[in-house]
């Protein structure tokens, strides 16, 4: 689409950004709900990321989404940063107010709740405990949504554990850290599985984990999105498990920032999910 000189623009500010998924799905929005915009990847170095904030409102920007590795190192430069983007300690969703201001938002605890509840409807957080695998950003944006559903209990494991006890002081809660060596065992009983690490990512080590103690009711949820179907999913669903996949939270969280830039509610479809895994 070829855009006139009053189009809204928004982008993705990563180092580097050109695998991001971002520019294809918000394209497709955008074509989808015939709106006159773009949204554009920038490659900004960590040295220059204040400065290309700042520079958003000149620049005609509504906003722009922050990836690896400015979702931290942004907050400073922001004016104001929202709550649960405090909590999370991380930005993703950047908006440009029209006195120029810039505020802050984290949409991944959004996007994970979202495509639990599309995907796994029958899954209820009174039911029993939640495992998570994981202590990084990731895993802080999902803790923080379980203990907003106030999930019973928070079973919590990663390969360093002063990270997962770190991560449980900031958070609070009814968080328990349970060895990484320990991982079949802490399934015994559990509702949801969910890896927030990047085992089992593409060029990364596989996810040594027997499902052997989760119980059949129980649903296994995957970040991880390169591959699409991982080896944890695969194994899932072998046992007749339900299974959720990390393609959807990238969608899901993506939505608040374009209704915020774009002025319209967009939806996720089938059609987009095969947009985005196209090869371009
Ligand atoms: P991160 O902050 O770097 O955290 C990485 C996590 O993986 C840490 O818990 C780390 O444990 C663990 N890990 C790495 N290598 C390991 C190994 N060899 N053995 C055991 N644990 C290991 O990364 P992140 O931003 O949280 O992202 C994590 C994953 O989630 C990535 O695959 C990312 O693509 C995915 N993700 C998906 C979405 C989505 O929308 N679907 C959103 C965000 C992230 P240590 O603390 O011990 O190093």
């Amino acid at each position: 689409m070829t855009q006139t000189s009053h189009a809204p623009l928004a982008g993705v500010m990563g180092w580097p950004i050109s695998h991001s998924l971002s520019p294809r799905l918000h394209s497709y929005w955008l074509k989808e709900n015939g709106i006159d915009g773009a949204y554009v990847p920038l490659p900004v170095s960590p040295d220059n990321l204040e400065h290309a904030l700042k520079a958003l409102p000149k620049l005609g920007f509504r906003g722009v989404n922050l990836t690896v590795p400015h979702k931290e190192a942004a907050v400073p430069f922001l004016d104001h940063v929202s709550d649960v983007a405090t909590r999370i300690g991380a930005v993703n969703t950047v908006f440009v107010s029209e006195d120029g201001t810039l505020s802050g938002t984290n949409t991944d605890a959004f996007g994970f709740l979202e495509n639990l509840r599309r995907n796994a409807p029958q899954w209820s957080e009174t039911k029993g405990p939640v495992v998570v695998l994981g202590a990084g950003g990731a895993a802080c944006a999902v803790v923080a949504a379980l203990l907003d559903l106030d999930v019973v209990e928070i079973r919590l494991l990663n390969r360093t554990t002063e990270k997962a006890h770190a991560l449980a002081e900031s958070l609070g809660g009814p968080i328990k850290i349970v060895e990484w060596s320990e991982r079949g065992e802490a399934l015994d009983g559990s509702t949801l599985l969910v890896n927030t690490t990047t085992l089992g990512m593409v060029g990364q080590p596989r996810l040594e984990l027997s499902l052997a103690a989760l119980p059949k009711s129980a649903i296994v949820y995957d970040l991880v999105y390169a591959p699409l179907e991982t080896e944890l999913l695969s194994a899932a669903r072998s046992l007749g498990l339900s299974t959720v996949d990390g393609l959807g939270m990238l969608l899901y969280q993506a939505a608040p920032g374009f209704e915020g830039w774009f002025g319209v509610q967009p939806i996720v479809t089938d059609g987009l999910r095969d947009a985005v895994l196209s090869t371009p």
